[in-house]
């Protein structure tokens, strides 16, 4: 398909619009590894579409399971009637999860499971006879989406500075990231624990019996790939128990293979009580999203007091027939191509490869987990937070590259089905644009 001529009709209210206007980029189709724009470009992806293509685009196996769906159901009106595939699909998902959390409410993004996870744990409480308990705490540059109660919760103070009021009673835990940056560590920050006891100190300020629940990212994918220092999860995880706050992991990112295992909650040996999935749930070929919730929160639903039976919560679209069958025929692909390993088999070589970027121009961080990184640049002291953007326009337009930029920070999160070469492929081209940008 040739490129449309750029209207005003179509508003992508992205920072970037204005920039894309200019110099529009757009897709034609994809396969695997790569896509391929309209103007006929093979565009090797580093960022897995946005950080959910975790199998490779276009699998043939999904893309039949969507078809024969679209043909079969195409819709079933929940509130009415449910179909079968939501159950199946449960029950696969509850066989992957964390011990005990083997619960799922199927939302469409992850935007819809922050929000539906927070009115969980607020409804949990009240049920519970515990209705004071209203207090939410999230972190500093955390990301949980675009909805009211992910901007809230969310510590990127840009993305709620023209849409207040905010929800109420929110606090936000001091981020980890200054007392890592500059380190080129591999594996965990070796330091920084002691920020875990920010959450105490919340805890004091307002009283325990005020505080609902605690969301953070295991690994704060759109603040720069932030990792948790070691045992800062196991802290945060005991101080929730002490006090008797709901922990909830958002793994939209971090969920579905992208550390190694299914959940980085199983990485890193910590079991929230609730689990926020979206992306590589579906592989990125349907939106779909779930919440993961331990028994004890569903039990406390089923046989609490009489108003949890008016508790009313649920999309039009929670369980599409299509969804649904996506994310059947995805799991079927993670299962056999044992794609949840990949970051473990071609880690070592990834984290070889991010690190031997170290000594380019303007390089001062490099963080890496699994499969996802993030390569940091100094800010350019004439337009701070320009860098990724511009490293992004050339690897698209010279090197054939994607990869995803926020501020002045390189992300990749590769589809799990890459191999060395593509690793090679990846870090030459980003090399080389880091070296034309500088
Ligand atoms: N939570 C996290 C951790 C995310 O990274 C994202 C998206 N990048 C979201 C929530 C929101 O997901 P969506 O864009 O599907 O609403």
């Amino acid at each position: 398909t040739a490129a449309p001529e750029q209207t005003d009709a179509f508003w992508m209210p992205f920072t970037a619009n204005r920039q894309f206007k200019k110099t529009p980029r757009l897709l034609a189709s994809a396969e695997g590894m790569y896509y391929r724009s309209t103007d006929g470009r093979e565009i090797l992806d580093g960022t897995g579409g946005l950080w959910c293509v975790n199998a490779g685009h276009a699998r043939p196996r999904i893309v039949q399971a969507i078809q024969q769906q679209a043909a079969t159901l195409d819709f079933a009106p929940t509130f009415q009637m449910g179909h079968p595939l939501p159950f199946v699909l449960a029950e696969r998902l509850a066989g992957i999860a964390p011990a005990g959390l083997d619960h799922v409410f199927f939302t469409n993004s992850g935007s819809e499971s922050v929000d539906t996870a927070l009115k969980i744990a607020l409804a949990y409480h009240r049920v519970r006879g515990e209705g004071q308990r209203t207090r939410l705490i999230g972190r500093e540059k955390g990301y949980h989406g675009v909805g009211f109660g992910g901007i809230a919760v969310g510590g990127m103070v840009n993305n709620r500075k023209f849409f207040g009021p905010m929800l109420p009673g929110v606090d936000h835990l001091r981020h980890t990231l200054d007392l890592q940056r500059n380190a080129f560590n591999r594996g965990l920050p070796k330091h920084g624990v002691e920020l875990a006891e920010d959450l105490e100190r919340l805890v004091q300020l307002h009283d325990a019996s005020t505080i609902a629940a605690v969301i953070i990212e295991p690994i704060s994918g759109s603040a720069g790939v932030v990792l948790p220092p070691e045992g800062y999860l196991k802290r945060i995880r005991e101080i929730c128990d002490k006090h008797g706050i709901l922990l909830i992991f958002d793994e939209v990112i971090t969920g579905f293979g992208r550390v190694g295992q299914a959940f980085a909650a199983q990485r890193f040996g910590v079991t929230p009580d609730l689990i926020t999935t979206a992306k590589g749930l579906t592989n990125g070929a349907v939106p779909m999203g779930a919440v993961f919730a331990s028994g004890k929160i569903h039990d406390a639903f089923m046989h609490g007091p009489e108003g949890a039976i008016e508790l009313f919560h649920g999309y039009t679209y929670s369980g599409h027939p299509l969804a649904c069958a996506a994310a059947l025929a995805t799991l079927d692909t993670y299962a056999e191509e044992n794609l949840f390993q990949k970051a473990i088999e071609l880690g070592g070589y990834w984290e070889d490869a991010i690190h031997a970027l170290k000594g380019l121009p303007n390089v001062i961080d490099i963080r890496n987990f699994g499969l996802i990184g993030a390569v940091e640049l100094a800010a350019r002291p004439d337009a701070p937070g320009s860098r990724g953007y511009e490293v992004f326009s050339r690897a698209f337009h010279e090197q054939n590259l994607m990869v995803r930029c926020t501020g002045d920070v390189i992300a990749l999160s590769p589809p799990l089905i890459l191999n060395r070469e593509h690793i090679d492929r990846i870090f030459d081209r980003l090399a080389a644009t880091i070296r034309a940008t500088a």
